[in-house]
């Protein structure tokens, strides 16, 4: 197997991965960058639940076509222009978890509440437009959010994660979400007072950034890997 053709596989895996893990139902898209290149893996447009390696697209950051066959997902600006802003990043996300959005609609921001949402201690920005992202501009203005951050809540839509390779865009979206959850289960076990929330301080989360890499990293993403593996589409559904 090419180095491609194993790009190809992980990307595959991402998307069915964000589908299996409820992050994403007929929406959402996971990407990769080709290394050392201006352009990235992406599917085609339809659920992710169903990306096959073999039918990826190839994309530019300018949002060109350069090979494959088929219709991009529309909001492929996401991925084009978070991949021209920032040459570290060589995987995007972008998902419409329940709980994150929730999240935004009550006005909360993303809070450290468990071991693994500690990597987002500096804080998940928000990107406060409603809609979808659908040109160069909003995809430039996304970016700007993020900045050089690791995501962005999206109001009322999701988020997108930025790292250095997919495997890890998708563990940190799944992080992501799985800290959401939490947090507006604390919430509403505390009456909705989020004074009383115990909100792991930077001194106490920095620590636990070895969440999203080495072997804890690894470990989440064969897990979710095998998860989607054995998994008939639908069934991480909530
Ligand atoms: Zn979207």
């Amino acid at each position: 197997m090419t180095d491609t053709d194993a790009l190809r596989q992980d990307v595959a895996i991402a998307n069915r991965i964000l589908e299996r893990m409820g992050l994403s139902h007929a929406f959402g898209h996971a990407s990769a960058r080709i290394p050392g290149t201006n352009t990235f893996l992406m599917p085609t447009r339809r659920s992710p639940g169903l990306a096959e390696a073999g039918e990826l697209l190839v994309i530019d950051t300018e949002g060109r076509l350069v090979s494959g066959e088929g219709e991009p997902n529309s909001e492929f600006w996401i991925h084009a222009r978070m991949y021209a802003a920032r040459e570290d990043v060589g995987g995007v996300v972008h998902a419409h978890p329940p709980a994150c959005v929730c999240l935004t609609q009550i006005g909360e921001p993303h809070r450290v509440v468990h071991n693994q949402g500690a990597i987002f201690s500096a804080g998940v920005p928000e990107y406060a437009r409603v809609g979808l992202i659908r040109t160069r501009e909003l995809g430039d203005l996304l970016a700007r959010v993020v900045g050089s951050g690791k995501a962005a809540m999206m109001r009322g839509h999701g988020i997108t994660t930025a790292f250095s390779d997919v495997r890890t865009a998708t563990v940190a979206a799944c992080y992501l979400e799985e800290s959401a959850a939490l947090q507006l289960r604390m919430l509403s076990a505390a009456g909705g007072d989020a004074t009383r929330l115990r909100v792991f301080s930077a001194e106490e989360a920095l620590p636990l950034a070895d969440q999203i890499a080495g072997s804890v990293a690894r470990r989440a993403w064969d897990y979710f890997a095998a998860v989607a593996a054995a998994n008939p589409l639908g069934s991480g559904q909530k």
